[in-house]
C-alpha cells in the first residue's frame, strides 16, 4: 500500500509548485514540502535518530508536525504525537513510555516539556519549534531551534530499508483508565485507513482538506492524510475554533472532520460564519455519539453539506464505518441517523459476547470486533495489553456495546466500561442520553451508573440547560417514562454548566463518577 513518506516526493515529482499545505497565512507547495521533510530528516539523523527509534511532537497543531511526522517515518523511525495539554508529570511518563530519542516542543510547551525532561534519567533532546524562540536563540541548548537546524540541515532523502509494516506513528489513547498506551500504527494501516475513508469522501481537482482536530489525535494527523495522498492542499488549523472554521471554509475548503462538541459553535458562530460554512462540501463526524436534536438542526441549516458519520478508533488508524450521506437525507431512513452507519471496504466486523467471543443472534447487543489493516501493530511496549485487545485470529475487540440492524447499520449503545447494570438489567448509557438530549431544555446529557443500596446501580442523569430553560427534575423523568422503561429512566439528576470533554471532544466518564460518588472505572 505504499510508504507515507513518500507522499510529498510523489507530489513534487508530478505539480512541485501545487499547493501542498497551508497553515496561517502561509503556503507550502509539494516541492517546499519535500525539501523541508529531508532537511528535518538530515537534522533529526545529526540528533541521533536512527531507524527503529521514537521521536515525539508536543505542541498546537503547526505544519512542523507534520513535517517531524513525514521525516522521521522516512528514516524508519515512528512519531509519538503528545497531547499539549498534558502536566509535566504526565508528559515525563509518556514521553519516558515512548522511548523517544528527541522531543520537538512548540514555544507554549517548551517549559512544560524541560520541567518534564529534569524528571527523566535519560531525557531526549529537546527541540524548539515555532514562535520567537526560532529565531531570537533562547532556546537553552544551542543549535536545537527548528528553523536554523532545518537551515543547517544537509537534505537525506529516505532510507530505502522502510516496510509498509513500519511503525511510523504512536498515538496515546485517552487513557480513561489506568495508563495511557502508545498505539503503534503503521504505513499500512493508516494508508488503509486512509484509502477507505476516501471511499466515502472523494476529493475533486478543486477540493481543499481543512485539518481542525488536535494532531494528536487519529481525527487529525490520520485525516490529514486525505490531502497528502490525493495530492489536494492541506488546511490547518492551530485550533479549531469555530469562526475559523468557517473562515476557511469561506475561502475554499472543502472537507472537514468535525466532533459533534464542535456543531454547536458553528452553529451560533454568526450568520455571516454560518453562510460560509453552507458551502463546505463534505462534513465528516464523529469520535463521540452525535445528538440527534444537533444533527437535525445541522441538516436543515447546512442543505448543500454532504454529512457522514464515521465510528473509528486510535487503535484502528480512524473510522471503519461510516453513516453515508444520502442515508442522512432519506426520510424513510431516519430512524438510522442515530447509527454509525456500516463498515468501510476493507473492514471485516463481527459481534460477540465480550465474555466468550462467541457470536451473538443477530439484532442482539454485544461487543463489536473489527479485522482489518488498519489495525494498529499494538501498543508500544505492553505485549499483554495487546494481547487483551487483539484476539489471536487477528480481530480487534473495540470495547464498544454494539447492536446492527438487518441491513448491517452499526448502532453504538455504549462503551463496555460505562454499562450501567441496574437491578440485574443492563442499562445502555447512549440509549438514555439519546432521551435525554431530545427533551427541549436540555443542551447536552450523559449518564452514568451510581452505587444504589436496592439496585446494585442507578442511573443518574448529569445534565446541562439550555440558555434560557429551566429543568424541572419530575418534568424530565415524566418525559423519560414516556420513552423508556422505567428501569432505564434516571433516579437522579444532576445540573451543571457543561460536561468535562477531553480534547477529542468526548465526555469524560471517569470525571463524572468521581464527582458524584461512583467508583471509576
Ligand atoms: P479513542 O479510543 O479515543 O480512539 O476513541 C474511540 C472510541 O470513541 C470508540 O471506541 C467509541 O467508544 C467512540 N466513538 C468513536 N466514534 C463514535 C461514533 N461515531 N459514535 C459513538 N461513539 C464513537
Ligand atoms: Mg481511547
Ligand atoms: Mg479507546
Amino acid at each position: 500500500p505504499g510508504l507515507i513518506h513518500r507522499l510529498p516526493a510523489h507530489w513534487a515529482a508530478r505539480t512541485p509548485d501545487g499547493e501542498a499545505l497551508a497553515f496561517e497565512g502561509h503556503r507550502w507547495s509539494w516541492r517546499q514540502l519535500a525539501d523541508r521533510t529531508d532537511r528535518l530528516r538530515g537534522a533529526l539523523r545529526t540528533l541521533g535518530v536512527r531507524r527503529g527509534d521514537r521521536v515525539a511532537y508536543l505542541g498546537r497543531n503547526d505544519p512542523a508536525c507534520l513535517e517531524t511526522f513525514l521525516a522521521a517515518a522516512g528514516a524508519g523511525a515512528a512519531t509519538a504525537v503528545l497531547n499539549w495539554r498534558l502536566a509535566p508529570a504526565e508528559l515525563a511518563y509518556v514521553v519516558a513510555d515512548s522511548g523517544a530519542r528527541v522531543l520537538l516542543a512548540d514555544t507554549g510547551r517548551a517549559a512544560a516539556a524541560r520541567t518534564a525532561l529534569a524528571a527523566l534519567p535519560d531525557p531526549p533532546r529537546l527541540v524548539v519549534t515555532g514562535g520567537a524562540d526560532d529565531t531570537d536563540g533562547t532556546a537553552d541548548e544551542p543549535g536545537t531551534a527548528y528553523e536554523p537546524l532545518l537551515a543547517r540541515a544537509e537534505p537525506l532523502p529516505p532510507a530505502p530499508d522502510t516496510a509498509p509494516d513500519d511503525t511510523c506513528l504512536v498515538l496515546y489513547t485517552s487513557g480513561t483508565t489506568g495508563f495511557p498506551k502508545g498505539a503503534e500504527l503503521t504505513h499500512r494501516s493508516l494508508l488503509s485507513s486512509c484509502a477507505a475513508l476516501l471511499s466515502q469522501v472523494p476529493f475533486g481537482p478543486e477540493d481543499r482538506n481543512l485539518v481542525a482536530l488536535p494532531l494528536f489525535h487519529v481525527g487529525g494527523i490520520g485525516y490529514a492524510l486525505g490531502g497528502l495522498f490525493t495530492g489536494r492542499p492541506t488546511e490547518l488549523l492551530r485550533a479549531p475554533a469555530p469562526e475559523a472554521i468557517c473562515r476557511a471554509v469561506d475561502e475554499g475548503a472543502t472537507h472537514l472532520l468535525l466532533v459533534p462538541a464542535m456543531l454547536p459553535g458553528v452553529l451560533r458562530a454568526g450568520t455571516e460564519h454560518t453562510a460560509a460554512f453552507a458551502r463546505l462540501r463534505h462534513c465528516l463526524y464523529g469520535a463521540s455519539p452525535m445528538p440527534l436534536p444537533l444533527l437535525r438542526e445541522a441538516l436543515s441549516r447546512f442543505p448543500d453539506v454532504r454529512f457522514v458519520q464515521v465510528y473509528g478508533m486510535t487503535e484502528l488508524s480512524g473510522a471503519v464505518t461510516a453513516l453515508d450521506h444520502a442515508t442522512h437525507r432519506d426520510p424513510r431512513q431516519s430512524h438510522r441517523l442515530a447509527s454509525a452507519g456500516r463498515p468501510l471496504p476493507g473492514v471485516e466486523t463481527r459481534v460477540a459476547d465480550p465474555a466468550t467471543g462467541a457470536a451473538v443472534p443477530p439484532g442482539r447487543t454485544g461487543e463489536l470486533r473489527v479485522r482489518t489493516h488498519q489495525r494498529m501493530k499494538g501498543y508500544l511496549g505492553r505485549p499483554e495489553a495487546t494481547a487483551e485487545t487483539v484476539t489471536e485470529d487477528g480481530w480487534l475487540r473495540t470495547g464498544d456495546v454494539v447492536r446492527v440492524d438487518d441491513e448491517g447499520f452499526v448502532f453504538v449503545e455504549d462503551r463496555l466500561k460505562d454499562l450501567i447494570i441496574s437491578g440485574g438489567e443492563n442499562v445502555y448509557s447512549a440509549e438514555v442520553e439519546r432521551v435525554l438530549v431530545e427533551h427541549p431544555a436540555v443542551a447536552e446529557a450523559a449518564v452514568i451508573g451510581v452505587p444504589d443500596e436496592k439496585w446494585g446501580e442507578s442511573v443518574l442523569a448529569v445534565v446541562a440547560v439550555r440558555d434560557g430553560a429551566r429543568i424541572e427534575e419530575s418534568g424530565l423523568d415524566a418525559f423519560c417514562r414516556t420513552h423508556l422503561a422505567g428501569y432505564k429512566c434516571p433516579r437522579g439528576v444532576a445540573v451543571v454548566d457543561g460536561l468535562p470533554r477531553n480534547a477529542a471532544g468526548k465526555v469524560d466518564k471517569n470525571a463524572l463518577r468521581a464527582a458524584h460518588g461512583a467508583v471509576e472505572r
